[in-house]
């Protein structure tokens, strides 16, 4: 588990191409300064782990864009503190980003294979991030409420159950659409429950599917 020199330069340059497209949160800069991508992915090939590219990450799936994780993180408005639930854990990575930030992260992941090894992962790596295995679409009714949610696969419809466990006041930042593109929403329910949409631009993701997966 080898972090080098050549490892923290790599990810000083993705951190300026990053703040180049647009990300000013200097939490979330820190954030993906500090976090040694390359552990995250099978194998360690330095220009795929510091290229500002999704990458897969096995069971189908892929880790997120670097830029993508950082608009999310900066649109979910993290302090220190902050109760958030990630449906989607895939490599981990978006979650100890959050929580480099602050937060104390929940996520869940439908796959299990992948459930497994993130969470044996996060914990060898020192982060605290809980992780659950079963269908994001129901939330985590056991920890609710939440301050935030974030959705990290392109979601056709957002769950009645997820803003039910949304904290009035509370922020919900969600891929939305069916199509091979999405919508990048963000959902502010209001003190009174009302809901507010703004839009945030277009970005893909892998689908978020219904029910758990047992492989
Ligand atoms: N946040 C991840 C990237 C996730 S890719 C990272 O930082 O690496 C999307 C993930 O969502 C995949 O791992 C996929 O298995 C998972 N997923 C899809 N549908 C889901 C659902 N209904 N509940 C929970 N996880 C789901």
């Amino acid at each position: 588990m080898v972090d080098s020199y050549k490892h923290k330069g790599m990810r000083q340059k993705l951190v300026n191409s990053i703040r180049s497209k647009g990300i000013s949160d200097e939490g979330v800069l820190s954030a993906i300064n500090k976090i040694p991508r390359h552990l995250f992915l099978d194998s360690s090939f330095l220009e795929f782990a510091y290229n500002d590219k999704p990458f897969p990450i096995g069971s189908g799936q892929t880790i997120s864009q670097p830029y993508t994780v950082a608009v999310q993180s900066e649109l979910l408005k993290i302090k220190k503190g902050t109760k958030v639930l990630e449906i989607g854990t895939g490599s981990g990575y978006q979650a100890c980003v959050l929580e480099e930030m602050g937060a104390k992260v929940f996520s869940v992941e439908r796959q299990k294979k992948l459930f497994v090894k993130t969470r044996d992962f996060l914990k060898k790596i020192g982060y605290q991030a809980k992780v659950f295995y079963g269908d994001g679409n129901k939330g985590l009714k056991a920890f609710a409420p939440f301050d935030r949610i974030v959705i990290t696969a392109a979601a056709p419809e957002i769950a009645e159950a997820l803003l039910d466990q949304l904290k009035p006041g509370g922020i919900m930042v969600v891929p939305f659409g069916s199509g091979r593109i999405q919508s990048m929403i963000r959902i502010t329910k209001q003190a009174d429950g009302e809901i507010i949409k703004e839009y945030f631009g277009d970005f893909s993701f892998v689908p978020l599917l219904k029910d758990k997966a047992n492989d």
